[in-house]
């Protein structure tokens, strides 16, 4: 009999889940638009369409294998534990009751954290993070978050939101940011910004703005690197990892640069090594380490 998890990702693109063993293999997986074509949209509808692809998934749990807990990567901001979300990209959905509605249709425990904290959790379990106890995992893609692994501890802040490394601010007086500050990371260097300071969607952005998106990612792995005694920085998310080697050299140039200190020289920044599967393991790891106690 195996054990699993069943690790639930929720994006304001699409939502996924899937089985995680105990050892970080991602086993089955589904997902589904978040937003299908027909027009009614509302909390409720939302939530079938979430419940149907966790049946869906369950399912595929084999006759001699057991469900045994379920963990969660979704959108912030959340309440504590997850116990309310509203995901910024999901307007439907505004204080969702998200961890006990899972529980209830589970059956098992059931733990919610912020998808980029989870995806950081996953390169530190079996992905390009593997045995490091200091790093900062980053996801730029439509938006830009990340989670901080410090002395082999996630940290979480006072209300659960630490690692939110979108808002450090890289362009002083720079592009208006959701958030109401000005050249947050967030607002230059995600997909969303890079489509509006081009014209065109991000995998097609010419290799001047590749380069810029790197530099800034780098600026704000530098000023964290620095703050923190971090030695690493893996890097996630389609719009990082479709930009490939060009984007990751500016960062890791932006970094040799800006960190000079003893300490903090020779700090790498790296892409994250599980690919499309990091959010799916990242969840599961959400409730391993619940169900095991750990830190
Ligand atoms: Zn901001």
């Amino acid at each position: 009999m195996t054990d699993l998890a069943l690790a639930v990702d929720i994006g304001g693109t699409k939502m996924a889940a899937g089985l995680v063993d105990r050892s970080g293999t991602l086993r089955e997986r589904a997902q589904v638009p978040t937003h299908g074509d027909a027009g009614a949209r509302g909390p409720e509808v939302l939530w079938h369409t979430l419940a149907d692809l966790v049946r869906q998934v369950q399912l595929r749990v084999a006759p001699d294998d057991r469900l045994v807990v379920c963990g969660v990567g979704c959108g912030g901001p959340m309440s504590p534990g997850g116990e309310t979300v509203s995901p910024l990209n999901i307007e439907e959905w505004r204080a969702f009751p998200l961890r006990g509605r899972l529980h209830e249709l589970t059956g098992v425990p059931t733990h919610v954290d912020n998808d980029a904290k989870a995806l950081a959790l996953g390169e530190g379990w079996v992905g390009a993070a593997a045995g490091r106890r200091d790093y900062i995992g980053l996801v730029v893609s439509t938006g830009v978050g990340g989670g901080i692994v410090l002395d082999g501890r996630l940290l979480e802040g006072r209300l659960g939101n630490a690692g939110h490394i979108g808002h450090v601010v890289v362009v002083p007086e720079g592009r208006r940011c959701p958030c109401g500050g000005r050249g947050c990371l967030e607002a230059e260097a995600s997909g969303t910004a890079i489509a509006a300071l081009t014209g065109h969607p991000a995998d097609v952005a010419p290799p001047v703005m590749v380069a810029r998106t790197g530099t800034l990612v780098g600026r704000a792995v530098a000023s964290v690197v620095n703050l923190l005694d971090l030695p690493l920085a893996v890097v996630s998310g389609s719009v990082a990892l479709g930009f490939g080697a060009p984007f990751f050299e500016a960062a890791q140039r932006e970094v040799d640069l800006r960190c000079g200190l003893e300490y903090a020289r020779g700090a790498r920044v790296i892409p994250g090594g599980l690919g499309d599967r990091g959010p799916l393991v990242g969840a599961g790891c959400v409730g391993w380490r619940r169900l095991e106690g750990a830190a």
